[in-house]
Protein backbone atom coordinates (compact mmCIF):
# COMPACT_ATOMS: atom_id res chain seq x y z
CA UNK A 1 0.00 0.00 0.00
CA UNK A 2 0.96 3.45 -0.31
CA UNK A 3 0.69 5.44 3.01
CA UNK A 4 1.05 9.30 3.42
CA UNK A 5 2.47 9.68 7.72
CA UNK A 6 1.95 13.17 8.73
CA UNK A 7 4.54 13.91 11.53
CA UNK A 8 6.46 10.88 10.46
CA UNK A 9 9.71 12.29 11.88
CA UNK A 10 8.05 12.60 15.48
CA UNK A 11 8.38 10.05 18.00
CA UNK A 12 5.10 7.78 17.06
CA UNK A 13 5.16 8.53 13.77
CA UNK A 14 8.45 6.62 13.30
CA UNK A 15 7.77 3.73 14.98
CA UNK A 16 4.82 3.70 12.41
CA UNK A 17 6.92 4.30 9.74
CA UNK A 18 9.54 1.62 10.81
CA UNK A 19 6.69 -0.97 11.11
CA UNK A 20 5.22 0.17 7.57
CA UNK A 21 8.21 0.30 5.89
CA UNK A 22 9.21 -3.34 7.46
CA UNK A 23 5.98 -4.60 6.71
CA UNK A 24 6.64 -3.57 2.99
CA UNK A 25 4.34 -0.52 2.33
CA UNK A 26 5.42 2.63 0.50
CA UNK A 27 5.46 5.09 3.08
CA UNK A 28 5.41 9.21 2.56
CA UNK A 29 6.27 10.72 5.47
CA UNK A 30 5.40 14.68 5.68
CA UNK A 31 6.57 16.91 8.66
CA UNK A 32 7.59 20.52 8.84
CA UNK A 33 10.21 19.66 11.42
CA UNK A 34 8.64 21.90 14.36
CA UNK A 35 8.83 19.24 17.01
CA UNK A 36 10.47 16.05 14.85
CA UNK A 37 13.20 15.20 14.07
CA UNK A 38 15.11 14.54 11.04
CA UNK A 39 17.31 12.02 12.56
CA UNK A 40 14.20 10.08 13.52
CA UNK A 41 13.76 8.94 9.92
CA UNK A 42 17.29 9.45 8.21
CA UNK A 43 17.52 5.45 7.90
CA UNK A 44 15.00 5.23 5.56
CA UNK A 45 16.80 7.99 3.26
CA UNK A 46 17.90 5.30 0.72
CA UNK A 47 14.42 3.16 0.58
CA UNK A 48 13.02 3.57 -2.59
CA UNK A 49 9.51 3.13 -1.33
CA UNK A 50 10.35 5.54 1.63
CA UNK A 51 9.74 9.51 0.47
CA UNK A 52 10.37 12.65 2.84
CA UNK A 53 8.53 15.64 2.12
CA UNK A 54 9.53 19.02 4.17
CA UNK A 55 5.51 20.92 4.35
CA UNK A 56 3.81 22.05 6.75
CA UNK A 57 0.41 20.19 7.00
CA UNK A 58 -1.56 23.16 8.35
CA UNK A 59 -1.00 24.39 4.23
CA UNK A 60 -2.58 22.85 1.14
CA UNK A 61 -1.18 19.50 0.75
CA UNK A 62 -0.21 18.58 -2.84
CA UNK A 63 0.74 14.51 -3.88
CA UNK A 64 1.97 12.99 -6.89
CA UNK A 65 0.11 9.58 -7.39
CA UNK A 66 -1.96 7.29 -5.76
CA UNK A 67 -2.69 7.72 -1.92
CA UNK A 68 -4.56 4.11 -0.30
CA UNK A 69 -4.47 5.68 3.76
CA UNK A 70 -3.76 9.25 5.13
CA UNK A 71 -2.60 8.76 8.46
CA UNK A 72 -2.81 11.93 10.37
CA UNK A 73 -0.02 12.29 13.39
CA UNK A 74 1.24 15.07 12.43
CA UNK A 75 1.00 17.78 16.22
CA UNK A 76 2.79 19.31 19.05
CA UNK A 77 1.69 16.77 21.98
CA UNK A 78 4.02 17.57 24.68
CA UNK A 79 2.44 20.50 27.27
CA UNK A 80 4.66 22.63 27.04
CA UNK A 81 5.43 22.32 23.43
CA UNK A 82 1.81 22.97 22.89
CA UNK A 83 2.05 25.88 25.46
CA UNK A 84 4.42 27.41 23.48
CA UNK A 85 3.23 26.58 19.76
CA UNK A 86 -0.17 27.17 20.78
CA UNK A 87 -1.33 28.85 17.48
CA UNK A 88 0.92 26.00 15.62
CA UNK A 89 -1.31 23.58 17.79
CA UNK A 90 -4.72 24.93 17.35
CA UNK A 91 -3.78 25.31 13.07
CA UNK A 92 -2.60 21.50 12.61
CA UNK A 93 -5.18 20.05 14.37
CA UNK A 94 -7.81 21.95 12.60
CA UNK A 95 -6.47 23.63 9.28
CA UNK A 96 -4.51 20.55 8.75
CA UNK A 97 -6.92 18.26 9.61
CA UNK A 98 -9.13 19.46 7.15
CA UNK A 99 -6.10 19.73 4.70
CA UNK A 100 -5.37 15.47 5.28
CA UNK A 101 -9.28 15.11 5.18
CA UNK A 102 -9.43 16.90 1.93
CA UNK A 103 -6.05 14.91 0.43
CA UNK A 104 -7.52 11.23 1.42
CA UNK A 105 -11.18 12.66 -0.14
CA UNK A 106 -9.45 13.50 -3.50
CA UNK A 107 -7.03 10.26 -3.64
CA UNK A 108 -10.07 7.95 -2.38
CA UNK A 109 -7.98 7.20 0.43
CA UNK A 110 -8.69 5.96 4.10
CA UNK A 111 -7.77 8.39 7.04
CA UNK A 112 -6.91 7.73 10.46
CA UNK A 113 -6.80 10.56 13.05
CA UNK A 114 -4.39 10.27 16.31
CA UNK A 115 -6.58 11.97 18.59
CA UNK A 116 -5.52 12.01 22.47
CA UNK A 117 -6.98 11.02 26.05
CA UNK A 118 -6.68 15.31 26.25
CA UNK A 119 -9.94 15.00 24.70
CA UNK A 120 -11.21 14.19 28.14
CA UNK A 121 -9.36 16.98 29.76
CA UNK A 122 -9.44 16.77 33.44
CA UNK A 123 -11.71 13.55 33.48
CA UNK A 124 -14.20 12.78 36.17
CA UNK A 125 -15.07 9.79 35.25
CA UNK A 126 -12.49 6.98 35.98
CA UNK A 127 -11.73 4.53 33.96
CA UNK A 128 -12.12 6.87 30.81
CA UNK A 129 -14.20 5.41 28.38
CA UNK A 130 -14.99 6.03 24.54
CA UNK A 131 -18.24 7.18 25.67
CA UNK A 132 -17.18 10.16 28.14
CA UNK A 133 -17.41 13.31 26.98
CA UNK A 134 -14.96 14.45 28.96
CA UNK A 135 -14.71 17.45 31.35
CA UNK A 136 -12.40 20.31 29.38
CA UNK A 137 -11.36 24.11 29.94
CA UNK A 138 -11.52 25.39 26.31
CA UNK A 139 -9.67 28.45 27.31
CA UNK A 140 -7.34 27.09 29.99
CA UNK A 141 -3.69 26.90 28.65
CA UNK A 142 -4.35 23.15 27.13
CA UNK A 143 -7.56 23.91 25.73
CA UNK A 144 -5.09 24.64 22.46
CA UNK A 145 -4.56 21.07 22.20
CA UNK A 146 -7.78 19.66 23.85
CA UNK A 147 -10.25 21.35 22.04
CA UNK A 148 -8.21 21.57 18.76
CA UNK A 149 -8.28 18.06 18.80
CA UNK A 150 -11.94 17.55 19.64
CA UNK A 151 -12.67 19.45 16.68
CA UNK A 152 -9.98 17.03 14.55
CA UNK A 153 -12.63 14.22 15.85
CA UNK A 154 -15.46 15.83 15.05
CA UNK A 155 -14.47 17.09 11.49
CA UNK A 156 -13.52 13.34 11.02
CA UNK A 157 -16.47 12.34 11.86
CA UNK A 158 -18.24 14.64 9.29
CA UNK A 159 -16.22 13.67 6.73
CA UNK A 160 -17.08 9.79 7.00
CA UNK A 161 -20.73 10.81 7.29
CA UNK A 162 -21.29 13.34 4.38
CA UNK A 163 -18.60 12.08 2.26
CA UNK A 164 -18.64 8.37 3.07
CA UNK A 165 -14.78 8.80 4.17
CA UNK A 166 -13.39 5.12 5.30
CA UNK A 167 -11.88 7.07 8.65
CA UNK A 168 -10.58 5.15 12.03
CA UNK A 169 -10.19 7.11 15.26
CA UNK A 170 -7.18 6.27 18.00
CA UNK A 171 -7.03 8.26 21.56
CA UNK A 172 -3.49 7.86 22.46
CA UNK A 173 -2.96 7.84 26.44
CA UNK A 174 0.67 8.49 27.37
CA UNK A 175 2.97 6.75 25.72
CA UNK A 176 6.81 6.89 26.04
CA UNK A 177 10.38 5.15 24.79
CA UNK A 178 12.95 5.38 22.46
CA UNK A 179 12.83 8.76 20.63
CA UNK A 180 10.67 10.70 22.88
CA UNK A 181 12.76 14.05 22.81
CA UNK A 182 14.92 14.57 25.62
CA UNK A 183 13.72 18.30 25.53
CA UNK A 184 9.78 18.14 24.60
CA UNK A 185 8.79 18.46 28.89
CA UNK A 186 6.94 15.27 29.01
CA UNK A 187 7.37 13.71 32.31
CA UNK A 188 9.10 10.14 31.23
CA UNK A 189 11.48 12.34 29.17
CA UNK A 190 11.78 14.85 32.24
CA UNK A 191 12.58 12.56 34.84
CA UNK A 192 15.13 10.03 32.75
CA UNK A 193 17.00 13.12 31.65
CA UNK A 194 17.42 14.16 35.48
CA UNK A 195 17.97 10.84 36.67
CA UNK A 196 20.78 10.02 34.56
CA UNK A 197 22.50 13.68 34.32
CA UNK A 198 21.83 13.92 38.64
CA UNK A 199 20.27 16.97 37.97
CA UNK A 200 16.73 17.99 41.15
CA UNK A 201 13.70 15.30 39.38
CA UNK A 202 11.05 18.12 38.73
CA UNK A 203 7.82 17.29 40.92
CA UNK A 204 4.90 19.30 39.96
CA UNK A 205 2.69 19.16 42.62
CA UNK A 206 2.96 16.65 45.47
CA UNK A 207 3.08 12.97 42.97
CA UNK A 208 -0.04 11.92 43.81
CA UNK A 209 -1.74 12.52 40.51
CA UNK A 210 -2.05 9.35 38.17
CA UNK A 211 -1.02 8.64 33.92
CA UNK A 212 -0.83 5.59 33.06
CA UNK A 213 1.86 4.73 30.22
CA UNK A 214 1.77 2.91 27.39
CA UNK A 215 5.39 1.46 25.50
CA UNK A 216 5.57 3.19 22.21
CA UNK A 217 5.77 -0.37 20.31
CA UNK A 218 2.05 -1.47 21.65
CA UNK A 219 0.64 1.48 20.45
CA UNK A 220 2.15 0.65 17.13
CA UNK A 221 0.42 -3.12 17.51
CA UNK A 222 -2.83 -1.10 18.12
CA UNK A 223 -2.71 1.12 15.13
CA UNK A 224 -2.26 -1.02 13.05
CA UNK A 225 -4.82 -3.43 14.11
CA UNK A 226 -7.36 -0.57 14.09
CA UNK A 227 -6.20 0.04 10.32
CA UNK A 228 -7.86 -3.91 9.83
CA UNK A 229 -10.51 -2.87 11.07
CA UNK A 230 -13.84 -0.83 9.74
CA UNK A 231 -14.79 1.12 12.99
CA UNK A 232 -15.01 4.83 12.93
CA UNK A 233 -16.10 5.93 16.40
CA UNK A 234 -13.12 6.39 18.69
CA UNK A 235 -10.83 4.08 20.21
CA UNK A 236 -8.85 4.41 23.61
CA UNK A 237 -5.35 2.94 23.20
CA UNK A 238 -3.49 3.00 26.35
CA UNK A 239 -1.94 0.97 29.01
CA UNK A 240 -4.41 0.55 32.04
CA UNK A 241 -1.30 0.19 34.76
CA UNK A 242 -2.55 3.61 36.70
CA UNK A 243 0.95 4.76 38.92
CA UNK A 244 1.23 7.93 40.25
CA UNK A 245 3.21 10.18 39.15
CA UNK A 246 5.98 9.84 42.18
CA UNK A 247 5.82 6.59 41.70
CA UNK A 248 6.87 6.81 38.46
CA UNK A 249 10.00 9.14 39.98
CA UNK A 250 10.94 6.33 42.15
CA UNK A 251 10.94 3.71 39.40
CA UNK A 252 13.36 5.74 37.50
CA UNK A 253 15.97 6.66 40.16
CA UNK A 254 16.13 3.11 41.37
CA UNK A 255 16.79 1.88 37.53
CA UNK A 256 19.04 4.20 36.95
CA UNK A 257 20.25 4.34 40.57
CA UNK A 258 20.38 7.89 40.63
CA UNK A 259 21.39 10.50 43.50
CA UNK A 260 18.79 13.00 42.30
CA UNK A 261 16.96 15.18 45.15
CA UNK A 262 13.42 15.30 44.14
CA UNK A 263 12.25 19.01 43.89
CA UNK A 264 8.54 20.07 43.88
CA UNK A 265 7.04 22.79 41.29
CA UNK A 266 3.70 24.14 41.10
CA UNK A 267 1.14 21.93 39.43
CA UNK A 268 0.36 23.48 35.98
CA UNK A 269 -2.66 24.56 35.89
CA UNK A 270 -5.67 22.21 34.93
CA UNK A 271 -2.92 19.45 34.82
CA UNK A 272 -5.41 16.07 35.06
CA UNK A 273 -5.84 14.52 38.52
CA UNK A 274 -5.83 10.86 36.64
CA UNK A 275 -6.15 9.51 33.66
CA UNK A 276 -6.72 6.08 33.36
CA UNK A 277 -8.24 4.45 30.14
CA UNK A 278 -10.80 1.68 29.68
CA UNK A 279 -9.49 -0.55 26.93
CA UNK A 280 -12.45 -3.08 26.41
CA UNK A 281 -13.42 -1.72 23.44
CA UNK A 282 -9.69 -2.31 22.06
CA UNK A 283 -9.66 -5.37 23.34
CA UNK A 284 -12.97 -6.54 21.92
CA UNK A 285 -12.57 -4.86 18.54
CA UNK A 286 -8.95 -5.48 17.97
CA UNK A 287 -8.25 -8.33 20.50
CA UNK A 288 -5.53 -6.07 21.81
CA UNK A 289 -4.28 -5.64 24.87
CA UNK A 290 -0.28 -4.01 25.77
CA UNK A 291 2.19 -5.91 26.49
CA UNK A 292 5.21 -4.18 27.86
CA UNK A 293 5.81 -4.42 31.11
CA UNK A 294 7.16 -0.89 32.87
CA UNK A 295 9.64 -1.97 34.28
CA UNK A 296 11.04 -3.52 31.22
CA UNK A 297 9.81 -0.54 28.65
CA UNK A 298 11.52 2.16 30.77
CA UNK A 299 14.71 -0.22 31.37
CA UNK A 300 14.92 0.05 27.56
CA UNK A 301 14.11 3.70 27.40
CA UNK A 302 16.75 5.04 29.76
CA UNK A 303 19.88 2.49 27.54
CA UNK A 304 18.48 4.73 24.59
CA UNK A 305 18.59 8.18 27.01
CA UNK A 306 21.77 6.68 27.82
CA UNK A 307 23.36 6.51 23.98
CA UNK A 308 21.03 10.16 23.50
CA UNK A 309 23.50 11.87 25.87
CA UNK A 310 26.43 10.37 24.85
CA UNK A 311 26.15 11.34 21.66
CA UNK A 312 25.28 14.97 22.89
CA UNK A 313 28.33 15.25 25.52
CA UNK A 314 30.34 14.24 21.97
CA UNK A 315 28.69 16.72 20.05
CA UNK A 316 29.66 19.54 22.81
CA UNK A 317 33.35 18.38 23.27
CA UNK A 318 33.71 18.40 19.03
CA UNK A 319 32.47 21.74 19.21
CA UNK A 320 34.76 23.23 22.11
CA UNK A 321 37.93 22.21 20.40
CA UNK A 322 36.91 24.12 17.20
CA UNK A 323 39.51 27.12 16.83
N1 LIG B 1 5.18 16.19 35.46
C1 LIG B 1 6.03 16.34 36.54
N2 LIG B 1 7.30 16.76 36.29
C2 LIG B 1 7.79 17.01 35.05
C3 LIG B 1 6.92 16.84 33.94
C4 LIG B 1 5.62 16.44 34.18
O1 LIG B 1 5.66 16.13 37.70
O2 LIG B 1 8.98 17.37 34.93
C5 LIG B 1 3.79 15.74 35.70
C6 LIG B 1 2.72 16.62 35.07
O3 LIG B 1 2.36 17.67 35.93
C7 LIG B 1 1.58 15.62 34.88
C8 LIG B 1 2.32 14.31 34.59
O4 LIG B 1 3.64 14.48 35.08
O5 LIG B 1 0.83 15.48 36.06
C9 LIG B 1 2.37 13.95 33.13
O6 LIG B 1 2.82 15.07 32.42
P1 LIG B 1 3.20 15.06 30.87
O7 LIG B 1 3.77 16.41 30.57
O8 LIG B 1 4.05 13.90 30.55
O9 LIG B 1 1.85 14.87 30.04
P2 LIG B 1 0.29 14.93 30.36
O10 LIG B 1 -0.06 13.55 30.77
O11 LIG B 1 0.01 15.92 31.44
O12 LIG B 1 -0.28 15.32 29.07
Amino acid sequence: MKLVVTGGAGFIGSHLTDRLLNEGHHVTVMDNLLTGNIKNIARHMSNTRFQFLHHDVSNHIHIVGDVDWVIHFASPASPVDYLQLSIETLKVNSLGTHNTLGLARVKGAKYFLASTSEVYGDPEVHPQVETYWGNVNPIGPRGVYDESKRFAEAITMAYHHKHDLDTRIIRIFNCYGPRLRLDDGRVVSNFIGQALTNEPITMYGDGTQTRSFQYVSDLVEGIVRLMGVKHHEPVNLGNPQEKTVMELAQIIKELTGSKSEIRNKPLPVDDPKRRLPDISKAKRLLDWTPKKDLIEGLTETISWYREELKGLSQEKQAASSLP
